[in-house]
């Protein structure tokens, strides 16, 4: 840049969820064109970085704190036009997001943001579920149990539970014993479904348990799965395979919407 008070943009770009074809055409036109990227190291697959210039600056954020990721963030604005903070799935997840934002907006750095596929998305994807039914459910929430982040009055698991809801659970692998008993105090039956994937559309290494209240721990503890894993818990759950199914009323005869006349 041709002058230091002329900053380029540092642009948020979501990776996705860990196969490198799952970042958006635009987030990959980014990467091709970035003068510095600083990558989710823990979770974000390199070979996203395959795209990148020979000459791009790039760095791993994992043993970095916020300040340290700010400032790398807020020099590299200062000498290149396009700056990019790739972070896995989407950004607005459980990402640092404002955190990072908010001293890029006080040095005056312009900041844009590029969604990507959240693992929720892809774990759906791997395991060919739908998070919405008619009649069974049309609501899914994205949370995560109490660990050292602590939950909001109002967001406990039994609280959210209580929805008979989709729930995708984040962050939280390491305690399905807490899943266990949120969903219990909710009311959920020992049969009711779970599913566990593991590095969800990661090539090679995505795994998918299925089990139920009562198992999904002990068949976790047996995979080996202790990182990397979404908790997927919903009345949905293995709809393939039932017999009967309310059809969605977009596409009954009888119904009209803004495409269609109803015929009946
Ligand atoms: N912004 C990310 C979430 C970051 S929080 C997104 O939108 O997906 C990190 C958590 O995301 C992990 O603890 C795990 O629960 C989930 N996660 C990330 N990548 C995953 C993957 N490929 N498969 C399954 N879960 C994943």
């Amino acid at each position: 840049m041709s002058t230091a008070t002329k900053y380029g943009t540092v642009w948020f770009v979501g990776a996705g969820p860990g196969d490198p074809d799952l970042i958006t055409v635009k987030g990959r036109g980014l990467v091709e064109r970035a003068g510095a990227i600083l990558y989710a190291g823990s979770l974000v697959s390199e070979a996203a970085m395959r795209w990148a210039p020979a000459s791009c600056d790039i760095a791993d954020s994992k043993d970095m704190t916020l300040e340290q990721m700010s400032a790398w963030l807020i020099e590299r604005a200062a000498r290149h036009e396009v700056v990019l903070r790739l972070q896995t799935g989407d950004p607005a997840l459980y990402g640092t997001l404002i955190e990072l934002v908010q001293p890029l907006d006080a040095a005056g750095i312009p900041v844009a943001v590029v969604p990507g596929v959240s693992s929720a998305m892809a774990s759906a994807a791997a395991a060919v579920e739908s998070f919405t039914l008619p009649e069974v459910t049309q609501t899914t929430i994205f949370t995560r149990v109490e660990g050292r982040t602590p939950m909001p009055a109002g967001e406990s698991l039994r609280e959210l539970a209580a929805h008979r809801c989709t729930l995708c659970i984040f962050l939280s692998i390491t305690l399905l014993q807490k899943v266990e008993v949120g969903l219990r105090e909710a009311g959920w039956p020992d049969d009711a479904p779970v599913l566990v994937v593991h590095k969800a559309s990661w090539p090679g290494e995505e795994r998918i348990v299925r089990g139920t209240l009562a198992t999904i721990k002990q068949r976790c503890r047996e995979a080996g799965i202790v990182s990397q894993a979404m908790v997927i818990a919903s009345p949905t759950l293995g709809a393939r395979g039932w017999p009967e199914l309310a059809k969605s009323r977009l596409y009954d005869a009888s119904f009209t919407h803004r495409f269609r006349k109803a015929s009946a």
